[in-house]
């Protein structure tokens, strides 16, 4: 008789988004004539930059020509990417991370998802409440975590964020070793200063225990005073991996390009106390399970850090800033506390009720779609959701729909 892995058995009955689209779809039934506008899922709406496409394009070209044709690559990334990504992300903001602890693959979602594979089945996990679900979910289905009870699942230690701390989780009482942090955040749209990061990476060198720094928001970066990636901070090499992805930076979501980079410095234990390297261990699963992104799509991601790409990249980039400080500003003046949009795509509003019902509301009297915070765990209660990740158009109608709703 095959048997299933139980522990599938224990997560909650479907994911956030796809309850989402069912709601949206039931209303558009019965609404047939009705624009809904998205402000939910965060999914970009804006065309890949004109130097992506045109490196795409010539790619693509080389592809259909035996002499410039290219097969299997190299499972961790073409040269000319990892070079690209190391000198513009990293070396150019003060972060000594070389070519080859970039690992690229194509989606920070699958890297977030699959990198706890590499750890003990009874690491201790510590994740922040609210989240975005894939690091809570891919340690359920592993098995590290008990039933799910009361909105939580047992064994995990949940950092809270919430509108009293600033929605900056406090170090946690207890000891943990697996650290799932994520700035700017998704979904509170929360930053981090350097000072409050550098407590993280101290509580990780004391207690032997590992940051899995999740950045895929960082170009949306436009405070200098904030870090861009945690390799920014003193001793971050040591005990951090850092996901980072070309999907909100560059409009990669439906084209796939990411990259995770583990520092050949961050290490593991083994039983007996033996220290492993974190970076051969991920090397030897990224080439057992993953045959690389595709040659034309990482020609296309390095035009990114082309001077025109760099150009392209920061228009698009602040034209979804430009809507989330609409959002924010109408938001405010609707007299709703809210916390991100500024150095971040999302919008988190405590609309002070059950926050289904503030997404149903928002749903059946102002035809626009938000992402209840419920869904992002207990602490997201209250709260709703909302991506600046649509045309300017589009959110100012929202916004004024908003307004005659409420
Ligand atoms: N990490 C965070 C925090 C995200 O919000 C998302 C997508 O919404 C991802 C990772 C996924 O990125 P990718 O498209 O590279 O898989």
């Amino acid at each position: 008789m095959i048997k299933i892995n139980e522990h599938y058995l224990k997560l909650q009955e479907s994911y956030l988004f796809s309850n989402i689209a069912k709601k949206v779809s039931a209303f558009q039934k019965l609404n047939p004539g009705r624009q809904i506008i998205k402000l939910g899922i965060g999914d970009v709406t804006r065309a890949l930059p004109d130097a992506c496409i045109t490196a795409f394009h010539k790619a693509v070209d080389e592809m259909s020509d035996d002499l410039s044709f290219m097969g299997y690559g190299p499972e961790q990334g073409y040269e000319f990417l990892r070079e690209a990504v190391s000198q513009n992300d990293y070396k150019n903001q003060g972060a000594d991370i070389s070519p080859d602890e970039i690992f690229i693959s194509d989606g920070a979602k699958c890297d977030a998802g699959n990198i706890q594979e590499i750890f003990a089945i009874d690491t201790k996990i510590a994740i922040t409440d609210p989240v975005y679900p894939v690091y809570l979910d891919s340690n359920v289905m592993a098995g590290r975590t008990g039933d799910y009870y009361n909105g939580r699942y047992k064994g995990i230690t949940y950092l809270e964020s919430t509108m009293e701390n600033g929605f900056l989780p406090k170090l946690p009482d207890e000891h943990v070793e697996l650290i799932y942090l994520c700035f700017p955040n998704n979904p509170t749209g929360a930053t981090i200063s350097k000072k409050e990061l550098k407590k993280w990476v101290d509580y990780a060198r004391e207690n032997k225990s590992l940051i899995l720094y999740d950045a895929a928001y960082e170009a949306f970066i436009r405070d200098n005073e904030l870090p861009k990636s945690i390799y920014e901070i003193e001793g971050a090499k040591e005990v951090a991996i850092e996901f980072r992805s070309f999907s909100k930076t560059a409009g990669f979501t439906g084209t796939r390009c990411a990259f995770t980079v583990v520092p050949k410095e961050c290490k593991a234990y083994d039983l007996h106390g033996n220290a492993h390297d974190l970076h051969s261990i991920w090397n030897r699963r990224h080439c057992t399970k993953f045959n690389g992104v595709s040659y034309p799509v990482q020609r296309a991601a390095e035009a990114v850090y082309s001077n025109l790409g760099k150009k392209q990249v920061k228009e698009l980039t602040d034209y979804y800033l430009k809507n989330a400080a609409l959002i924010k500003q109408e938001i405010t003046n609707l007299g709703f506390s809210c916390a991100g949009g500024d150095n971040s795509p999302y919008i988190w509003i405590f609309g002070n009720r059950d926050s289904w019902d503030f997404f149903d509301m928002l749903l059946e009297k102002a035809g626009v779609v938000c992402t209840p915070g419920a869904g992002f765990g207990r602490c997201g209660e209250g709260f709703i959701r909302l991506s600046a990740f649509n045309s300017y158009e589009n959110v100012q109608k929202a916004m004024l729909r908003i307004k005659e709703a409420l």
